[in-house]
């Protein structure tokens, strides 16, 4: 089955101001742009999450090894907490998060269990708390590890799901869901491969605790698991307690991606790697370095792979990206002299092929060969060349250094 995202909705007012005349129109990426109100400062607030998991309207993200529960590949299925009720106790949230770290008990194990925040676009039956309102949203871990107990509650969970006709949808990317849920699931998807990757402590190796709603771990000081004389066992002396540490919170890695304009403006400079299909060739990306700025980035990255020099480089827009904690940030830049544009693959070999391709081509492959990985192109498409679909930032990048508009020097207000 094939399907069309959409591109989401600015989440910011769509209004008239300085900027948007002097920068134009700002560019929205798939992934980003939630309807879900993250409200990151009631995260410890346990009275708060209580209330928000038991409340009739929560709605729960599946995940099981990181593969979402769907009806179909176009659509996340929102559980309810009585679907869930076998894996998350109800009582989760009934301690604080001072006590939780207290009476950690390595022997006790529980799903990770992230709140995502308030859709407040669904106030209607949702929970009112304070002054927010609207439909608590959680992700919830399903894959069978932990405890015994966790395990066969985990299992349970997932049979019931499956007899309904649901399933967690296997696929390296997943780029079919609705704009909404497509950035719905990248958080909770990011934020879960997060956890998992992180049940150990990188300062003094022993075990983590999921705490702030699943977007902190912590080492506590001491395990009841390990306890003599009625006491439990103090562990080792560890820096994440006492210091601000960023082995402690969820990482966000920044990575470039460039569209590159030939000096004339004529050609846009593109690439392919081996794993493409024939004919695809997308803009070159990369890693930013530590100690690195972003356009520090871009030209050295530019360089390595194509061997090609820039001048000016311009940030256009962004796109997070799940898989597992990435952050383009988009890029235009130009070659200011002819002699930069000599194309070399000798320095590092990343790239297959490197190529100057006119403007004209450029916009023929974004009206009729855009594809993502694994679909094939339009049923217009006869050949040449083919480009990511609208949902990569990589083709919102090519449509902006093709678009007359983008280098226009007076730009009016479209917003
Ligand atoms: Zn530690």
């Amino acid at each position: 089955m094939s399907t069309t995202p959409q591109i989401p909705t600015p989440a910011h007012m769509l209004a008239d101001s300085m900027l948007s005349r002097h920068f134009g129109k700002e560019t929205v990426n798939y992934f980003s742009s939630s309807p879900i109100n993250r409200l990151s400062f009631l995260r410890s607030d346990h009275p708060f999450l209580s209330t928000a998991l038991k409340h009739p309207s929560a709605r729960f993200v599946l995940l099981n090894n990181l593969a979402p529960l769907t009806p179909s590949p176009a659509q996340l299925h929102y559980a309810k907490y009585d679907e869930v009720q076998k894996l998350v106790p109800h009582d989760i949230f009934d301690t604080s998060e001072e006590e939780m770290i207290k009476n950690y008990d390595s022997r006790k194990t529980h799903p990770t269990l992230i709140f995502l925040g308030l859709d407040e676009n669904r106030k209607e039956g949702g929970l009112a708390w304070k002054i927010y309102s609207g439909t608590p949203y959680f992700a919830v871990d399903v894959t069978p590890k932990g405890s015994e107990e966790q395990q066969t509650a985990a299992k349970d969970v997932i049979g019931a799901m499956e007899a309904k006709g649901l399933s967690f949808f296997q696929t390296r990317v997943v780029m079919s869901f609705s704009a909404d849920e497509a950035a719905i699931y990248a958080q909770a998807r990011a934020l879960m491969d997060w956890n998992t990757r992180n049940t150990f402590c990188g300062t003094c190796g022993h075990r983590t605790l999921t705490v702030n709603a699943g977007t902190k771990r912590a080492c506590p000081p001491t395990d009841v698991a390990r306890s003599t004389e009625g006491k439990a066992e103090e562990r080792p002396e560890c820096n994440t307690r006492t210091t601000l540490s960023n082995l402690s919170f969820p990482r966000t890695d920044p990575t470039i991606i460039v569209a590159v304009v030939s000096a004339d403006g004529k050609r846009i400079l593109l690439g392919r790697s081996k794993r493409f299909p024939p004919g695809w060739y997308s803009t070159l990306a990369g890693f930013i370095e530590p100690a690195e700025s972003i356009e520090d980035a871009v030209r050295r990255e530019v360089w390595e792979e194509s061997g090609v020099t820039l001048s000016r480089v311009v940030i256009h827009s962004s796109q997070p990206w799940p898989y597992p904690a990435n952050l383009m940030i988009g890029a235009i830049a130009q070659v200011s002299d002819p002699a930069h544009e000599t194309i070399s693959l000798q320095h590092d070999p990343e790239l297959e092929d490197a190529r100057w391709f006119e403007v004209e081509e450029v916009e023929e492959a974004l009206r009729i060969g855009t594809s993502d990985l694994s679909s094939e192109a339009g049923p217009e498409y006869k050949g040449g060349l083919r480009l990511p679909p609208p949902t990569a930032i990589a083709n919102q990048l090519i449509q902006a250094a093709v678009s007359a508009d983008y280098f226009a020097a007076e730009k009016h207000s479209k917003i």
